[in-house]
């Protein structure tokens, strides 16, 4: 049976991606820094409904050291992770210039260092399993660059030019590494915005809605799938057409 490690699963498209790994047959480690109790309900939601193994691990992914453990852990578990989905991530709102350099390297150390240090924890198994898939989720806004979030958005591009780089130098060891850009999507991330702001941004939306977890999640099962086989290096969209 297959194994999925979800980081940043406690909440928003983290669960989501998890439920529907589950539903697609995966055994799931759920990843978790802050949300404990978050992060148990949905081991407790996905062992009810599936027939999976789950296990809760905590880990700051932006620190190298848990990370180890916490990949240590799970694979002496498992025996091994065949699908990680880089997700966990946070953001920051303000003027670059007011942005200082602790925001700055807390921005890259939790949304693209993490990718190095979960990713660099995992390859080995893959590549000696001789397969495997990396999902990274970057944002829009890795892509065109939003204002007042530059931090965010130079993190964001960054994971777009690892999730590139990477699928060249892994796919000769039959792994894939592929990118999902979220647009706006309904999840507590969204909560520092008021109902007029939302209706604002809503307006920007060509299909006039915003996305949820499972539209993000349903990308990401797809590029989990053999019938995503040949793909890899991609950056796959799910903004409603906000960015295209
Ligand atoms: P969210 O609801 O705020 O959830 C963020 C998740 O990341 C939580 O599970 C949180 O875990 C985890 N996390 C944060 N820092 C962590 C750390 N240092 N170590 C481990 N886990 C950590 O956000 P979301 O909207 O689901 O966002 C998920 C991803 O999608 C992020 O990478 C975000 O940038 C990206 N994205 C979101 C949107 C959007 O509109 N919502 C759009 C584009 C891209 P704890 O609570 O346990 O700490």
């Amino acid at each position: 049976m297959k194994t999925a490690l979800v980081t940043g699963a406690s909440r928003g498209i983290g669960t989501a991606c998890a439920i529907a790994l589950a539903k697609s047959g995966y055994n799931i480690i759920l990843n978790y820094n802050k949300s404990e109790e978050k992060a148990k309900n949905l081991a407790k939601i996905i062992a009810d409904n599936y027939a999976v193994d789950v296990m809760v691990s905590k880990a700051d992914v932006s620190d190298k050291a848990e990370v180890d453990d916490m990949v240590k852990e799970a694979l002496s578990h498992f025996g091994h992770i065949d699908v990680l989905v880089n997700n966990a991530g946070v953001s920051l709102s303000k003027l670059f210039t007011d942005t200082t350099e602790k925001e700055w390297s807390d921005i890259i150390a939790i949304n693209l260092t993490s990718v190095y240090n979960v990713t660099h924890a995992v390859l080995p198994s893959m590549i000696s399993s001789h397969s495997g898939s990396v999902i990274n989720i970057s944002s829009m806004w890795g892509q065109v660059g939003a204002s007042c979030e530059v931090a965010y958005s130079a993190s964001k591009a960054g994971v777009i030019g690892l999730t590139k780089a990477l699928a060249k130098e892994v796919a000769p060891s039959n792994i894939r590494v592929n990118c999902v850009a979220p647009g706006v999507i309904m999840t507590d991330m969204m909560s520092e915005y008021s109902d007029d702001d939302l209706e604002l941004i809503k307006e920007e939306i060509p299909m006039c809605e915003f996305g949820t977890g499972k539209n993000v999640a349903d990308a990401v099962a797809f590029l989990a799938s053999v019938k995503a086989h040949y793909i890899t290096g991609q950056v796959i969209s799910v903004n409603g057409g906000m960015v295209v």
